[in-house]
């Protein structure tokens, strides 16, 4: 059983990957930690994220790994654990301008695919349902309206101790979807077989028990006693 949810930032999609792998006896891959890893070594380095050339140049000298401890995640970037430096609004900001590049999501496909090699793993991300898992069990397209997605990113941001404004999250998240949204390689849209899921004004139990209905519907009610 694989599961592939997909959607724009702030949707939703850890919180909700993170308990379906926990009901479900899944591993939860969160491959937006991948393209922060790669962003992050570009800010560590001094590299503008317009800087293309730049950017791919560094990926011969980039060592990613990930792991796993008590069911969560730890991205390795050249040995070493990124922890929440790849979390800032500047990271987010280079995690998208790095993802648009096709020699980026080159690098990263492998590290995905042996995941869902695995198999049983619930994988968030843009490009999932499309790309990365085109025959995954169960395609789940999460989003919510953009102030609605700020104001999570935002208390989210806050609760991390991050100083930062409403007005400025709201403003690179429009700004990251868009981009998501239009670049050429792999870009954010549902998979012609995902089923929408719109969580505005949702708490996250909401969220949950709407997946658990798809993901019983889409595989016979295997999971009727889970809600
Ligand atoms: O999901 P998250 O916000 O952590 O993703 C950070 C950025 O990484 C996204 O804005 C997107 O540009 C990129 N991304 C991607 N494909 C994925 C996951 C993330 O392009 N599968």
């Amino acid at each position: 059983m694989n599961i592939a949810i997909d959607g724009p930032g702030g949707s939703g999609k850890s919180v909700l990957a993170k308990n379906i792998a926990k009901k479900l006896g899944l591993v939860y891959v969160d491959t937006g930690a991948l393209y922060r890893a790669v962003g992050l070594y570009s800010i560590n380095h001094n590299i503008a994220r317009t800087d293309r050339e730049a950017i791919v140049g560094t990926l011969d000298s980039i060592k990613i790994e990930l792991l796993y401890v008590d069911g969560e995640q730890h991205v390795l970037l050249c040995g070493q654990d990124v922890g929440d430096a790849i979390r800032t609004p500047e990271a987010s900001m280079y995690a998208s301008a790095v993802s648009a590049l096709p020699e980026v999501r080159a690098f990263l496909d492998k590290t995905q695919r042996d995941m869902v090699a695995r198999g049983g793993v619930v994988m968030d991300g843009r490009d999932i349902g499309t790309v990365i898992m085109p025959d995954a069990d169960v395609k789940i397209f999460l989003f919510a309206s953009p102030e609605h997605r700020a104001r999570r990113r935002y208390e989210e941001l806050l609760a991390k101790g991050q100083n930062v404004s409403y007005e400025d999250v709201l403003s690179d998240i429009t700004e990251r979807d868009r981009a998501d949204r239009e670049r050429d390689a792999s870009p954010a849209v549902p998979a012609d077989d995902a089923v929408m899921l719109d969580n505005s004004g949702f708490e996250p139990k909401d969220t949950f028990a709407a997946a658990i209905r798809i993901i019983n519907e889409k595989t016979g009610g295997h999971y009727s006693d889970v809600l």
